[in-house]
């Protein structure tokens, strides 16, 4: 005869402090527990680091039976279960990377009702025979964590998540809860809508990381600025710098070992021993300075991370948030710091082009990239535009680069309207397009051998915008590619005017541009005119 698990706990207060060692609860973590301990639904938005895995772990104490936990990462799924049994809660797992040996103990220990917890890859639960093993026995809470992954928009969307909205009818009275650290309203709006968790009561932190000051820098040197940060951090600070390329990761760490820093490299390119090793020293030693690709950091638990820098534009707000949300996780200051260039939005761009799938779905990942890069050149404060992005209204946090230091802005009006003539004429008159280093060359009335060649120093812009320097100029392109003022066009990422161009054309909408081109140097912003 099949047996549930006993609840191992008569209260939530009596389980957080015997298994966990913990005082008491935080935020609204009680309250989510008690709605899921008394049967009901609940949709739970945290940030990282809030605490939300007590929030299933805990009613599954409480409750008979197992409670199933929905985890698509299966190096967390290892390790929570590695940190539960030390704890002396009866956890397993199912998933692909197990022996049928191995998976039928698992399977055996859950049906005689010796299991508190079950985790489970959303994969294995798509399976028929999984779903039906799992009804022999009994559940106590079913809990989807990363349920942002079910949002076929989202930066993380994984087809299985899409199955589990039928778990409420083949489990009938017992708990759900879904979990994520990344959800906006649409996304919470999803979540809800395909788990049909619509009787759910909402538990929503909010998602400001205080402690995280956010700076972001236009790029000119990225090494060098990368270095610069490090240095400017107290001695010995760990970190996490996120690179997009494994090239770029293994130069960089590279070359910070050569000044100084204690730096290693991970991707999915090397070694599995090398990436272990190199994970277990982050995570052991003081200090250390991880380069990685955004492979890194999933279900890391290391609350003393110090700085978590980003040499490359992230593709979304989300991820952002979510890779910075990796710092100061122990509460103590922590800084998010990041270079972003015209190269970053130019390749972006690009690979959105580029990618297969539909019209709908890149354009969303261009609204993604425009978010992102509305977050890298607000003049407003950055923690405002993120929590804004996530449907959190906030006031100024006096805690980012914004804040701490108001960005200079200047009317770019003029200076756009010498760009756009340009390209206008160029198309106009020649058919050509270029890339921003050409224009620029003519704008600043370079003598290069292509301007003589094309007899491009003919154009009536030729030199018009000698007062800018090459850098304020590429800065103006971002800014104005920012904003859809311009529109990267072919794979050589020329230039051509966007759906607002015309506005600003006719002088009828003003240019406020951010003066800080150069970054903190101060040299080389453009001149008041
Ligand atoms: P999340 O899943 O929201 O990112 P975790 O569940 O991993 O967060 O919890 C983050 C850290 O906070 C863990 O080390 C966890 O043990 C700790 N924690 C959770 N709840 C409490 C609490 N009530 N009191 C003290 N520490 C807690
Ligand atoms: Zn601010």
């Amino acid at each position: 005869p099949l047996a549930a698990a006993p609840a191992r706990y008569a209260t939530s207060a009596e389980a957080l402090h015997t298994v966990f060692g913990y005082e008491s609860f935080r935020g609204n973590q009680a309250a989510a527990i008690d709605q899921i301990v008394q049967g009901g639904d609940a949709v739970v938005l945290m940030p990282t680091g809030a605490g939300k895995s007590l929030i299933y772990q805990i009613p599954a104490l409480v409750r008979p039976g197992t409670g199933l936990v929905v985890s698509p990462l299966i190096a967390l799924m290892h390790d929570q279960v590695d940190a539960l049994v030390a704890n002396g809660v009866r956890a397993a797992y199912l998933n692909s990377t197990q022996a049928a040996p191995q998976r039928a103990a698992v399977e055996g220990a859950y049906l005689a009702g010796e299991l508190d917890l079950i985790y489970v890859a959303p994969e294995r639960l798509s399976n028929a025979s999984t779903r039906s093993l799992l009804q022999r026995g009994t559940l106590s809470v079913i809990a989807i964590d990363e349920a942002h992954c079910v949002s076929q928009w989202g930066h993380d969307f994984r087809p299985d998540y899409l199955t589990l909205g039928e778990l409420g009818t083949q489990f009938p009275g017992v708990p759900r809860v879904a979990l994520t650290a990344t959800a906006t309203d649409a996304t919470h709006r999803e979540i809800t809508e395909r788990l049909r968790l619509n009787e759910a009561q909402h538990f929503v932190a909010s998602f400001d990381r205080p402690n995280i000051q956010y700076r972001i820098d236009p790029k000119v040197e990225p090494r060098k600025q990368l270095l610069a940060f490090i240095r400017s951090q107290p001695e010995r600070s760990a970190g996490i710098v996120y690179a997009l390329s494994r090239k770029s990761v293994d130069q960089t760490a590279e070359y910070l070992r050569t000044q100084g820093i204690d730096a290693l490299a991970y991707h999915a390119g090397l070694d599995s021993s090398i990436r272990a090793a190199h994970q277990s020293r982050f995570l052991r030693d003081d200090g250390v300075v991880m380069v990685a690709t955004i492979a890194f950091g999933m279900g890391i638990d290391k609350p003393d991370v110090r700085f978590v820098a980003h040499i490359d534009l992230p593709k979304s707000v989300e991820g952002y948030y979510q890779e910075t949300g990796r710092a100061g996780r122990d509460g103590e200051p922590a800084v998010a710091w990041m270079a972003y260039g015209l190269g970053d939005v130019v390749q972006q761009r690009r690979m959105i082009d580029q990618s297969p799938g539909e019209r709908s779905y890149k354009m969303r990942l261009g609204q993604h990239l425009d978010a992102m890069l509305a977050l890298c050149e607000t003049v407003g404060c950055r923690r405002q535009n993120l929590l804004g992005y996530f449907g959190e209204p906030s006031g100024a946090c006096g805690n980012c680069d914004t804040c701490l230091e108001a960005p200079d802005t200047w009317d770019g009006l003029v200076p756009a309207q010498k760009l756009l003539s340009t390209i206008v004429r160029l198309q106009r008159e020649r058919g050509q397009a270029f890339g921003a280093g050409h224009l620029v060359d003519i704008l600043r009335g370079a003598s290069t051998d292509r301007i003589r060649q094309q007899g491009h120093d003919a154009l009536s812009t030729y030199g018009l915008g000698a007062d800018l320097t090459d850098q304020d100029w590429r800065s103006v392109i971002r800014q104005l590619l920012a904003g859809g003022i311009l529109v990267p066009k072919g794979e050589y990422g020329t230039l051509a005017l966007g759906e607002s161009a015309g506005s600003v054309l006719r002088g009828e909408a003003p240019v406020p541009l951010r003066r800080d081109v150069l970054g903190r140097t101060g040299s080389g912003s453009p001149r008041t005119r």
